[in-house]
């Protein structure tokens, strides 16, 4: 009887995969590279959703109630959802600090960290910009950061994610000589952007940010700002273009393309937040074709 029972805890150990919850889409699609058919995964955050601002369902509580492991962002980008849902999950394993939780932004140099004019001006990222994932260099640091919990949380195929990781890396080493191709055109290309979701992006590839629509992170733009970016749009020399997000609203993006003819491009900040950005390659193939097409 006993020996039954060992075996069959054995054989559901062996078969049993590793349930993880994601904040976002991304980190799905490099933990799918890390670990193939080893975890189940839940993604909270809709692709095409502001990622500051994911509507709280009730259905995300139960996503993370048996969770082994939750992967998030991190850097505040959750800040504003997703640690209530934490708490009503009440699930040990992934509260901040244990075993099963992996805040990714720990593992990456931030931008603007400390350099935040004021947290009483309502900006959202008083702790640096947590919108990393938009250099694609930073891909191999997060995939290895996740194939270094795995190994941990599940020993038992701790090969697997090792070689997995190798080989994605191996893969996105080609990638990312090709997309510095790609991008040699545009080193001093001035943009505007209407938050500062792209400046990891900007500052890989040595573009530059004329200013942001919103007047600082999180606050809407007000008439005279928009008149002042107008205004200096129409001062500068250099080429200039508008890199808008899927989630912001566009009015006044389409009121600066009218009355300077720059022209708006979509860009992703997800993967799946645009057509055809559907993994992590295409995300910033997407990227990068959207900008040279
Ligand atoms: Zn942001």
């Amino acid at each position: 009887m006993k020996i039954l029972l060992i075996v069959a805890i054995l054989t559901s150990m062996a078969f049993s995969k590793v349930e993880v919850a994601v904040s976002y889409k991304y980190i799905e699609d490099i933990t799918k590279n890390i670990a193939g058919d080893l975890v189940e995964i839940e993604t909270l955050a809709k692709p095409k959703e502001d990622p500051h601002f994911v509507m709280a369902r009730p259905s995300l509580i139960s996503k993370l109630r048996n969770v082994d492991l939750l992967i998030l962002n991190g850097g505040q980008l959750e800040i504003g959802w997703l640690p209530p849902l934490i708490k009503r999950a009440n699930n040990a394993k992934i509260f901040d600090g244990a075993g099963g939780f992996l805040d990714l932004s720990q593992h990456i140099n931030m931008l603007d960290v400390h350099s935040s004019v004021s947290r009483a001006d309502g900006d959202v990222h008083p702790d640096g910009n947590p919108h990393f994932i938009l250099d694609p260099y930073n891909v191999p640091i997060i995939a290895k950061a996740i194939a270094d919990k795995l190994s941990k949380i599940d020993s038992s195929n701790k090969e697997t994610y090792q070689k997995n990781y190798e080989a994605f890396t191996a893969k996105w080493d080609k990638n990312l000589i090709a997309w510095g191709e790609k991008m040699k055109p545009f080193k001093g290309k001035k943009v505007i952007q209407y938050h500062k979701s792209f400046d990891y992006f900007l500052k890989r590839y040595k573009m530059e940010l004329l200013d942001t629509i919103e007047p600082l992170p999180g606050i809407s733009p007000t008439s005279k700002h928009i008149m002042e970016l107008i205004s200096k749009i129409k001062e500068e020399k250099a080429a200039l273009l508008i890199m808008h997000d899927v989630y912001h609203n566009r009015k006044a993006a389409k009121l600066i393309s009218a009355k300077t003819e720059l022209k708006i491009i979509d860009v992703p900040h997800d993967v799946d937040a645009l057509q055809g950005a559907d993994s992590i390659e295409n995300f910033y193939n997407s990227i990068i074709n959207g900008l040279t097409k």
